[in-house]
């Protein structure tokens, strides 16, 4: 592959949100890149490790469908694990993210999408109705023209270099970096002895509280769960390399220490790492200011807008910048948000959108829409405004809203209103 240049569509970040905004740019007959700063698609769901994609179903019904879903489906049939109908009481569904990874490389070729990793964007401007960008790659820069720009960066990092507005929070939740540990029988361990170890060793200052757990019950959770989404780790400024820097380097500070604790302890003497994740999982940087807001409220009464283009539906669950704890409140009973195509619109731009957690939302909505199934309908519809726009020539605020829903309707998403969702 050699980066063209132009192409319909470029999708900067190639996450849960990025990689169903690609394929679904190149189903539509968009020729369409794909710039990624790491080695494998998927985002925090393959190389940060947290792979419970939340949430398709809520309860019986099936919310989010299309591209994502697809994928998710094809990886349960290929890993032999049933395809759920239901929510069956796990929202939360495992996915194996190698096979994830390599199905959606799979899925993104086969749309015809020219992938490239190891890239990030450099400069954006916007003259003439289309998009120039800048992209550094390995050998150096290279210019690419694009008649529609997705960032899906997570950290709406092209929308800030094309000199948008963006919402900073004055405290942001904390990152997490997953791992995978074994050497030891979780059955064996005596929990109250290994609490009180800890809570000794954090007294001396050998171990940081939120190094073993944030849920404040010892090493309990990180032992029973292999290492999955256990630490808490402070991550200002995470949307900048700089800052994302910092917190890689503290989450294996925190690894180290856990890891001399933990071999100290009985039963825990041949204690291993087996799998490191390449990198921690953020969960909050920055988001757009965008043409509409999803405010909390908005997202806790279910409000339908009328630019509605997916539905999204989870709990609020914002992880405490004290690095305890979580501020979680459930969605009540019958309750179904949705994500409107302003969210997705940095205010004042032109041919430009967002998908995935840096969506327009004020803090608390946020803490629930950037979970990952959300992030891949999301991704879906920016892949077909993004498509439909750089087919017409009309900037995406202004494409008629049937348009757009009949081309996901087409690409199997689930529309919110629709009788059959
Ligand atoms: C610890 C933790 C636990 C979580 N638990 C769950 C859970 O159980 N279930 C769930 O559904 N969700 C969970 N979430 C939330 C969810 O995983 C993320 O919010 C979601 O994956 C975000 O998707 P995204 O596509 O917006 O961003 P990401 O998945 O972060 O993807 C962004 C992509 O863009 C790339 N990128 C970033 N910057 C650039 C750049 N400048 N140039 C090029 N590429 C770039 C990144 O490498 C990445 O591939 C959790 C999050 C964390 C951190």
């Amino acid at each position: 592959m050699q980066i063209q240049p132009k192409y319909d569509v470029i999708v900067i970040g190639g996450g849960t949100a990025g990689l169903v905004a690609a394929i679904q740019a190149g189903r539509a007959g968009s020729t369409t890149l794909l710039v990624e700063k790491n080695a494998m698609l998927g985002g925090t769901m393959t190389v940060a490790g947290i792979n419970r994609p939340a949430f398709f179903f809520a309860g019986d019904r099936q919310v989010i469908g299309g591209i994502g879903w697809e994928l998710f489906c094809k990886t349960c049939v290929e890993t032999g694990r049933p395809v759920p109908t239901s929510a069956e009481g796990k929202h939360h569904m495992y996915c194996d993210a190698a096979i994830f990874a390599a199905l959606a490389d799979e899925a993104a070729l086969d749309a015809g999408v020219d992938v490239v990793f190891h890239a990030m964007p450099a400069a954006l401007t916007f003259a003439d109705r289309a998009w120039t960008v800048q992209i550094c790659t390995k050998t150096g820069l290279q210019t690419v023209r694009a008649g529609a720009v997705i960032d899906a960066t997570g950290d709406a990092n092209a929308v800030g270099i094309a000199g948008f507005e963006l919402e900073r929070p004055d405290v942001v939740q904390p990152a997490t970096l997953t791992f995978g540990c074994s050497g030891y029988d979780p059955d064996s361990l005596d929990w109250a002895a290994l609490k009180k170890a800890a809570d000794d060793a954090i007294a001396a200052g050998e171990l940081l509280t939120t190094d073993i757990s944030w849920r404040g019950d010892g090493p309990r959770a990180l032992l029973q769960k292999h290492g999955h989404n256990a630490n808490h780790l402070r991550a200002p400024q995470a949307q900048t390399s700089e800052g994302r820097s910092a917190v890689e380097i503290e989450g294996r500070r925190a690894l180290l220490r856990m890891y001399r604790f933990l071999r100290k302890q009985p039963g825990l003497e041949d204690f291993r790492i087996d799998r490191l994740c390449a990198e921690a999982g953020i969960r909050e940087t920055v988001t757009i200011k965008g043409k509409t807001t999803v405010t909390t409220d908005d997202y806790e009464s279910g409000k339908f807008y009328e630019d509605a283009v997916c539905y999204a539906f989870y709990p609020i669950d914002e992880h405490l910048n004290d690095g305890m704890g979580i501020n979680a409140r459930p969605l009540k009973e019958g309750v179904l948000p949705t994500i409107p195509r302003g969210a997705l619109l940095p205010a004042d731009s032109r041919f430009l959108l967002v998908a995935g957690r840096c969506l327009s939302s004020e803090r608390e909505a946020n803490s629930a829409l950037r979970v990952e199934c959300p992030c891949m309908a999301m991704g879906q519809a920016a892949g077909a405004m993004a498509a439909l726009s750089a087919r017409t020539g009309t900037d995406p605020e202004e494409l008629p809203m049937e348009d757009i829903r009949a081309m996901l309707r087409e690409h199997g998403a689930i529309i919110p209103g629709d009788s059959t969702a």
